[in-house]
């Protein structure tokens, strides 16, 4: 095959790359993204197995085929609320993926030759190492295979810093000795251990960060393996990996009000004065019933649903579209509110109500939906706890001061669903609950929302 073919092939293939990854940017367009990003990735694949270079197919094909029933079964059988454990797992076979590229490489006298492939080589395995041993510890974390306790080792950030400089001078010395293949042990060792050490210390509940910050670091390995063998395709899309994988930390960071340092090296920030729940929700908590809440419903022109880790946990959003269908029926405006880090992974929201085919234009993102609260006669919180305390917008002293959060509080009437007044995530209480304009519906997500639907449909 000729080169000319074999370098446009992977041009239109890094083409389709950047536009699925474009369309991935709206619910609207997500599902034509993937199918785009998954054409580039046939065409990738084709063209990479046509190619000369190719010497047996036979592993290939195994490969494929242990490969591919393994994950259609994964992918039938994986319940949605596993998958944070499970990108985690797959960002640990990407790591591991470039890190076996190299071991292979460097271990053929023909193809460690040029400097560029030898420095590759080593930062490859580097990189990918840490990615697969981080992986595996924020999978074990995320199944609660392992506590999600932060793990400290004593001067932590000290035995990072060292694991990290020797393995720096471990790459130096692949590239002076390549022929020595004690060394790439010695790196793959060091890595490993630095995978760990990085992500032990870390609580379970960061790991989603954390997972997103491994998947960029998959991409940075496979785009460093693509050197090593001169690969375009497979530099571009690793890189795009990359970025993409820092971009996404950096939103979840934001959305969450933390640094990188302090998900890397730190637990929560701490607060400046511990706040008391029984002296925020004394007195002033309202609790309500479904046929009350109904009865609210009834003459409510605008009503915006927020979404919650607790609709999740509740699998509550079959119940919740079929709350939205009924009032939309009754000439009600019904949106949805979606706030970055609801939830426990990223899109976890977006995800949920498409299972339940909730058209995506009512879907609203916070920026757009926070104005629009002074507008809305109930705003119905479900499960959502964190996302919505005032407090990160009024209390200095609050550990989540500063974090967007969705302003429901300025709605006529809140109605909030949930178990109890039971914290969220951050563990601190949220004085949304004891305001004068809102009302508990205490119960399971799910229950108390079909309720509420009956009681409405009941009402006529
Ligand atoms: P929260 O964790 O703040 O609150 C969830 C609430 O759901 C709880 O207070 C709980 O109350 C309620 N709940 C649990 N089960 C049920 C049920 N069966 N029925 C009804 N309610 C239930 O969730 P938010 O979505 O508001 O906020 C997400 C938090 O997670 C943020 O602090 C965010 O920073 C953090 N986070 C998010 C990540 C992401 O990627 N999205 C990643 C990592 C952290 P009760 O027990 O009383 O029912």
């Amino acid at each position: 095959m000729s080169d000319m073919l074999i370098y446009s092939s992977y041009l239109v293939a890094a083409v389709l790359f950047i536009l699925g990854i474009k369309n991935l940017t709206k619910p609207r367009t997500a599902v034509l993204g993937n199918r785009l990003s998954s054409i580039g990735m046939l065409i990738a694949v084709v063209i990479t197995l046509l190619d000369r270079n190719i010497v047996s197919y036979e592993w290939i094909i195994a490969g494929m085929v242990a490969g591919g029933a393994i994950g259609a079964i994964m992918a039938r059988t994986v319940q949605m609320t596993s998958m944070p454990e499970m990108v985690a797992m797959l960002n640990g076979f990407g790591g591991g993926a470039s890190l076996f590229v190299a071991l292979a490489n460097a271990w053929d006298p023909a193809a460690a030759t040029s400097l560029v492939a030898l420095i590759s080589i080593g930062i490859t395995v580097l990189i990918g190492s840490v990615t697969l041993s981080g992986s595996f510890v924020a999978f074990g974390k995320l199944s609660e295979k392992i506590s999600g306790n932060p793990i400290k080792v004593p001067g932590n950030t000290l035995l990072n810093g060292a694991l990290l400089l020797a393995g720096l001078g471990l790459v130096a010395m692949t590239v002076l000795e390549p022929t020595n293949h004690l060394w790439i042990y010695a790196l793959v060792t060091v890595a490993i251990l630095l995978g760990l050490v990085l992500v032990l210390p870390i609580g379970g509940a960061d790991m989603p960060v954390v997972i997103a910050l491994l998947n960029s670091y998959s991409g940075i390995a496979a785009a460093t393996a693509g050197f090593i063998s001169g690969n375009t395709v497979l530099i571009i899309s690793g890189s795009l990996v990359g970025a993409s994988g820092l971009i996404l930390t950096r939103i979840m960071c934001k959305a969450m009000n933390r640094s990188l340092t302090n998900v890397l090296f730190g637990v929560m920030a701490e607060g400046g004065e511990t706040v008391d729940a029984d002296e925020i929700y004394a007195g002033k908590v309202k609790s309500s019933s479904p046929d009350e809440v109904g009865m609210l419903l009834e003459t409510a022109e605008r009503v915006v649903i927020v979404p919650g880790y607790g609709l999740a946990m509740a699998q509550a959003q079959h119940a919740v579209r079929e709350l939205a269908d009924v009032l939309q029926e009754r000439g009600t405006d019904v949106k949805y509110a979606i706030h970055p880090v609801a939830g426990r992974m990223p899109g976890h929201m977006n995800v949920l109500l498409a299972e339940a085919e909730v058209p995506y234009e009512q879907l609203v993102e916070m920026d757009e939906i926070n104005p629009q609260f002074e507008q809305t006669d109930v705003a119905i919180v479900i499960g959502a706890n964190d996302v919505t305390n005032p407090m990160a917008r009024e209390d200095k002293g609050s550990p989540i001061y500063g974090m967007p959060i969705l302003n429901v509080d300025k709605a006529k009437t809140v109605v909030v669903v949930k178990r109890s007044l039971s914290p969220g995530f951050a563990g601190l209480p949220n004085p949304l609950f004891a305001m004068d304009n809102s009302l508990m519906l205490f119960g399971d997500g799910k229950k108390a929302i079909v309720e509420l639907t009956g009681s409405l449909k009941e009402a006529g």
